[in-house]
């Protein structure tokens, strides 16, 4: 198999020829069809994470179809389609896992981050935490709704049920949610990097009620904004937005510091909150959910050798929707 192998933080990654991995008890083997492109990958590979660990295959977006099975795998078929998310691995016994809380466990395994990911032709995953597919849509087209479209589907339930919401950063996850949150009745406010015309376009191509800067004030209070930018400015900036009682969520596994505000800007119960990592439990609701609405993603491909092309254009933002990398 190749891998794109992050050796030393900052990178850049290696294209690299590894021995074919046999799975392990419980384990599956994946042939790569497609692997997202996420922002994590990014704050992965600055070593922006606590322990961050090299060398790391990264990709946590993957789509691919089984090739191998380790003792004790059930209900999957060889050549069956498979999505594998962030959450590789939890340990079913902590506090956090019992209740049906294991997006909080104390000893998680992460795909593409504590474990190799799917930057690379073919993966190793538990067989427990990937997700069976069909056979609708290009694997291209899947790969953004494993970790994009899932924790912006946590993200989306944990702002509540406004009917005006905001999203700060317009890229993978805020153009799938965007088509989610309009299919239930809400209207979408777009918040992209200022002067950022093209985005706004593309925000207001997929329905968008409006489409502004970061530094603008939407048209009326909202209800709820979601941050997906990694920007701890955009907090206070996002809690002057919302009405009395509105909720503000931080999806992104890591932001910049959050500058001091007053408190009057939390008064009159607005609440701040954050999202981390996905259950399984969303991943099934949301991926039943998402041929059902006819969610269309955007992507850019590219070829898993392009792998840090796809990281600097993402990192840039000089594409729209969501890259995804391709064997
Ligand atoms: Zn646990
Ligand atoms: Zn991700």
């Amino acid at each position: 198999m190749h891998a794109m192998v992050l050796k030393a933080l900052r990178g850049p990654l290696q294209w690299t020829e590894l021995p074919d991995q046999a799975p392990g008890p419980g384990q599956i083997r994946v042939r790569v069809g497609a692997c997202g492109v996420c922002r994590t990958d990014l704050h992965v590979v600055d070593g922006e994470l606590p322990a961050p660990r090299v060398p790391i295959v990264p990709g946590h977006e993957i789509i691919g179809r089984v090739d191998a099975f380790g003792p004790g795998v059930q209900g999957l078929v060889p050549g069956q389609r498979v999505g594998i998310p962030w959450l590789g691995h939890t340990c079913g016994s902590c506090a956090y896992c019992r209740m049906q809380s294991e997006n909080l466990c104390d000893r998680p395994g992460f795909t593409g981050y504590t474990q190799d990911g799917g930057y690379a032709t073919a993966a190793v995953a538990d067989a427990r935490f990937a997700f069976p597919l069909g056979e609708q849509g290009s694997d291209e087209s899947l790969a953004p709704l494993l970790c994009a479209g899932l924790i912006g589907w946590r993200a989306l339930r944990i702002a509540g049920d406004g009917k005006r919401l905001g999203l700060y950063g317009f890229g993978a996850a805020a153009h799938i949610l965007a088509q989610v949150a309009q299919r239930q009745g809400r209207s979408v406010f777009a918040f992209t990097r200022p002067g950022d015309q093209g985005t706004q376009d593309f925000a207001r191509s997929l329905g968008a009620a409006w489409a502004g800067g970061s530094d603008e004030m939407p048209p009326g209070l909202l209800d709820a904004a979601i941050i997906f930018a990694p920007v701890g400015g955009l907090v206070p900036v996002a809690l002057k937005a919302v009405r009395k009682g509105g909720r503000v969520v931080c999806a992104g596994i890591h932001m910049s510091d959050i500058p001091g505000f007053p408190y009057s800007m939390l008064w009159e119960e607005r609440a701040l909150l954050s999202v981390a990592n996905l259950t399984r439990q969303d991943g099934l609701e949301f991926l039943a959910l998402a041929p059902r609405i006819g969610i269309v993603t955007k992507t850019v491909r590219y070829p898993l050798r392009q792998a840090n092309e796809a990281l600097a254009d993402l990192r840039a933002g000089r594409f729209e929707g969501a890259a995804v990398l391709v064997p």
